[in-house]
């Protein structure tokens, strides 16, 4: 087994973790201090592996059984927002944007950024109204990074939608 004295929390950075939980493939850890259980680092794929697995997502924007999924998320976050013409960023859109492409049809101005199929860093450079991430915090590598860069991108008193 991994010493877990060697881990430190990929969200909090404490260095209180536990083992939690072997599976098939890897080995599981939960933070002491703030509850993640996070796979062991050194089990993460590598990019190239990591994009082969999401290439296999059959995400398809006209897709109407997705769309229903992911109206669970942007059929509130639109009623929060009440207005429409709002600048959004879809963040870690995936092969087949169709979150994005639902809030702009719903009036929304939308960016997409994806590390993988939308690459634009261009996009995480200013700030927007709202955000939205989707099937996307789970695979966060370094998540004190990540949520960090994600806050940072909403204008004060917008929305992070996940
Ligand atoms: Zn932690």
């Amino acid at each position: 087994m991994k010493d877990e004295h060697a881990l430190t929390c990929p969200l909090c950075q404490s260095a209180t973790v536990s083992f939690f939980e072997q599976d098939k493939r890897r080995q599981y850890f939960r933070c002491e201090t703030c509850a993640l259980v996070f796979a062991d680092p050194a089990c993460l794929l590598p990019p190239e592996e990591e994009k082969a697995v999401y290439d296999k997502h059959e995400n398809v924007v006209e897709d109407q059984g997705y769309r229903q999924f992911l109206s669970r998320l942007a059929t509130p976050l639109m009623e929060k927002m009440g207005s429409s013409g709002l600048q959004g960023l879809d963040f870690g859109c995936g092969p087949g944007p169709a979150l994005a492409a639902m809030l702009s049809e719903s009036g929304h101005e939308m960016a997409v950024y994806d590390p993988y199929f939308a690459p634009n860093t261009s996009a995480l450079e200013r700030t927007y109204d709202f955000v939205t991430c989707t099937e996307a915090i789970e695979h966060f590598y370094m998540p004190h990074r990540e949520w960090r860069q994600l806050l940072s991108l909403v204008k004060p008193g917008g929305w992070l939608a996940s």
